[in-house]
């Protein structure tokens, strides 16, 4: 039975963590999926993932490269806070496996892997679509390849041409442009480098918008930055940040950059037959431009709205991906947003900001939040506590 001979259910488009997330809900739920992705390249990432994933999306742990135990900050004046996490970890995989590994997953539960280049949908049948890609060592004037199916999930990443032709509204989309440097995991110890801490900069002349990165990764190092601003040098932020760190020397495995989306699209559908996931939707998270996790949660509530759809013929029920998405992470959305636009514009604030992080109740609830993914509400007298702080430290009340 080949691709073209067969009109799936679905066809997915990009085989990241949210297309091989999506797929494997799909198949595993009965519905027949193609996977096609762009094979060759490798998603340049920090490679940061909260425990909340590793158990939501039964990650296998021997995909862990490293286990982080703590953060620290480091201020604009060069002030360190350490953030321990209690009893728990922040995982690092390397894209090149982990992905690897999750489509092999959804192959392995059914899905028909494709490789090649999305090129654009075409209707040809009446409640059908058929997506066209251009094989690897196709000639340019070659006939596509084409696949149809009955839903299309465009999971092609943060450029993604499938939300750009088929989306109104995703032509508009904004981003963070982030790079970063693999390198070789020097001996612990050398310079400020600690294995198993990520090391995270706040400090305008390495991003006047964002932060610069040092995470360990077991046998490399990602050492990134990422800026909005137009202009700015992001080889240039990475470069100081190295000699900050007293990392000049280690050997350079890999020089890449991305950009990253930064809000999510106000549409995710096209109100007939395609849904968006990942950051194709634009969903990653302002301030700490954490993408992995959103990825998977909207790859699989892009395939939850493809089943109702699929199961209803109700092209209403793909906007359920957006909608039930917003429910459970848009409040977090939102407060990271106004926290970025406000702690992460001038160096005067980036110091109040790490000082704020010494806090005992900011370390535990920031790790809570970002270790299970939910606003923590158990301790209320801690939020009014850090409340009041915050207000203190707005008003300059504080000392830094
Ligand atoms: C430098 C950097 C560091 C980051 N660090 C972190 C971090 O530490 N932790 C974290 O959680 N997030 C991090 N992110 C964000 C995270 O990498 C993304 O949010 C995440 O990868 C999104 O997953 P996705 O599946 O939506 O898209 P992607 O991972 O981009 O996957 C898209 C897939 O689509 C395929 N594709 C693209 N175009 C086509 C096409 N035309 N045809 C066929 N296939 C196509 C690609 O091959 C790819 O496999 C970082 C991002 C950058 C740029």
């Amino acid at each position: 039975m080949t691709a073209t001979a067969t009109v799936f259910d679905a066809v997915i488009v990009g085989g990241g963590p949210s297309g091989a997330t999506a797929a494997h809900d799909l198949v595993r739920a009965g519905y027949s999926v193609a996977l096609l992705d762009r094979a060759g390249r490798i998603k340049p990432c920090g490679g940061a993932i909260p425990p909340r994933l590793i158990r939501d999306f039964a990650i296998d742990e021997s995909l862990l490269v490293a286990r982080i135990r703590s953060a620290r900050m480091v201020s604009p004046r060069g002030e360190e806070v350490d953030m321990p996490i209690d009893g728990g970890f922040v995982g690092m995989v390397d894209r090149e496996v982990f992905d690897e590994w999750l489509r092999e997953r959804a192959a392995q539960a059914g899905a028909e892997r494709l490789t090649g280049a999305f090129e654009h949908i075409r209707r040809d049948a009446p409640g059908i679509a058929t997506v066209y890609y251009r094989t690897k060592d196709a000639q340019r004037s070659a006939p596509l390849a084409s696949v149809s199916a009955r839903v299309v999930i465009g999971a092609d990443g943060a450029q993604s041409q499938v939300a750009k032709q088929e989306v109104p509204g995703a032509d508009q989309i904004r981003y963070v442009a982030a790079y970063h440097e693999i390198v070789k995991a020097p001996a612990h110890g050398t310079g400020t480098y600690d294995a198993t801490r990520c090391d995270v900069y706040y400090q305008g002349r390495l991003s006047p918008d964002f932060y610069g990165w040092i995470f360990p990764h077991g046998g490399t190092v990602s050492i990134g930055t990422g800026s909005a601003c137009k202009g700015f040098s992001l080889r240039g932020g990475v470069g100081t940040l190295r000699e900050a760190a007293g990392l000049s020397d280690a050997e350079v495995v890999r020089r890449e950059g991305a950009p990253i989306p930064m809000k999510p699209l106000p549409r995710w559908d096209n109100g007939r037959d395609v849904v968006l996931a990942g950051d194709a939707s634009g969903v990653v998270a302002p301030a700490s431009g954490e993408g992995i996790y959103y990825a998977m949660a909207g790859g699989r509530l892009a395939a939850e709205a493809a089943t109702e759809f699929l199961r209803t013929g109700d092209a209403k029920s793909l906007a359920l991906a957006r909608k039930r998405f917003m429910k459970s992470h848009g409040m977090v959305f939102f407060i990271l947003g106004m926290m970025q636009r406000f702690w992460y514009t001038t160096d005067k604030r980036r110091e109040r900001f790490v000082s704020m992080c010494r806090d005992r109740d900011v370390q535990r609830l920031t790790w809570e939040a970002y270790m299970n993914k939910k606003l923590v509400r158990a301790r209320p007298m801690a939020h009014v506590r850090i409340f009041l702080k915050d207000l203190a430290h707005l008003a300059g009340i504080a000392r830094t």
